[in-house]
């Protein structure tokens, strides 16, 4: 085990800004741990939307803030506290501040952090450093918000990107029949192979339109809807009576605020979850991390990542997400 240093590099911004400018990959200190802690030297971080969110000041950051929600890597150092890990155990894990070459986590109760097999290879900690967030949301979110059954309609925004392309095939294999959009024929193509019913482009298509022609004009059961801003209105009036609205995200801006009493006409219920609080137990977090793996190695549930970035390249990966241009997955690999 090479000793560990005292710097090491991240990506982090200073100030919030719409513009990638801010973006810095800088040499940073090295956490130091607690009794309580692990330090985890990164291989692989995935790329998540919601690092926009802090970038903009969408959500409250404290400066300077070091990116990321989740990695893989190797445990190089443990708290007197900590029985669940020791040192050379490879991980894969959610957390803040994995843009970075090392991260510490609480190492006390196991939750958010899955031991890999000892011998892991490359692509282990590749694959296992980029699902979990957008595996977990999709997984929790077909079941937890709503439990989506057989028959139902499922209307689901952004369906080729990281969190839609997980919810389709999710949806799909509970029986329902899903109505997929995106905004090109191409991401709509990958929809389709992944399980959608039906089809619909958002730059051209009339959403609400489509809904009620694909539903005999009753509506869907339930939204997923992490475009926000944009779609909200759209998501509203495509729902059945008694449906259910989950809006989990902003990629086009935040929702602005409503009256509850729109809520009444149709009696839908809306939802606005967050991952983290379905797999805040140790029971919840084994429950569903297990499962996903499950679904993925007995390949029920294709992941696909389809760049890899280097950890310094960041704000390249952060354009093409924020600008629409792709598809699955976007990943970091971290300097060694
Ligand atoms: P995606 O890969 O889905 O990328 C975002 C997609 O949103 C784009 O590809 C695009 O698809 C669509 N989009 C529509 N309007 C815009 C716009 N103005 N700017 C940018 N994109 C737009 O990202 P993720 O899978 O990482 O995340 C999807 C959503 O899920 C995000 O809102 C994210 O914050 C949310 N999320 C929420 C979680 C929670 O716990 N609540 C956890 C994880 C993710 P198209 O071009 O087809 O419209």
């Amino acid at each position: 085990m090479t000793a560990i240093p005292k710097t090491q590099k991240v990506i982090l911004f200073e100030e919030t800004s719409e513009d990638l400018s801010v973006l810095q990959y800088k040499d940073f200190p090295v956490p130091e741990i607690s009794a309580d802690e692990i330090l985890i030297k990164n291989r692989y971080a995935g790329v998540n939307f919601i690092e926009a969110y802090f970038r903009s000041g969408l959500y409250p950051a404290e400066t300077p803030y070091v990116l990321g929600r989740e990695a893989s890597g190797v445990v190089v150092a443990k708290g007197d506290n900590v029985t669940h890990f020791k040192v050379g155990d490879k991980v894969a894990y959610l957390s803040p501040s994995t843009f970075a070459q090392y991260t510490k986590v609480d190492g006390t109760t196991g939750i958010r952090i899955l031991k890999l097999k000892d011998d892991a290879s490359d692509e282990d900690f590749k694959l296992l450093g980029s699902v979990l967030v957008q595996g977990l949301t999709a997984l929790t979110f077909v079941n937890e918000p709503y439990n989506v059954k057989s028959g139902d309609f499922i209307l689901l925004h952004a369906a080729a990107g990281g969190v839609g392309q997980l919810l389709t095939q999710l949806a799909a294999a509970k029986g329902a029949k899903v109505i997929a959009t995106a905004s090109t024929d191409a991401k709509l193509q990958i929809a389709k192979e992944l399980g959608a019913s039906f089809l619909i482009n958002s730059s051209t298509d009339d959403i609400v339109k489509k809904v009620k022609e694909f539903t005999n004009g009753v509506g869907v059961n339930a939204v997923y809807d992490g475009i926000g801003k944009a779609t909200f209105e759209a998501s509203f009036e495509s729902l059945a009576p008694k449906g259910t609205f989950i809006s989990f995200g902003n990629s086009s801006g935040a929702v602005p605020p409503f009256s509850i009493s729109r809520l009444a006409p149709k009696n839908i219920a809306i939802l606005r979850p967050q991952l983290f609080g379905y797999t805040n137990t140790p029971e919840t977090w084994e429950k569903y991390s297990k499962e996903l793996l499950a679904l993925i190695s007995e390949g029920k549930l294709k992941f696909t990542i389809t760049k890899v970035y280097a950890l310094k390249d960041y704000p390249k990966a952060a354009q093409e997400l924020e600008s629409r241009a792709t598809t699955g997955k976007l990943t970091l690999e971290i300097p060694q």
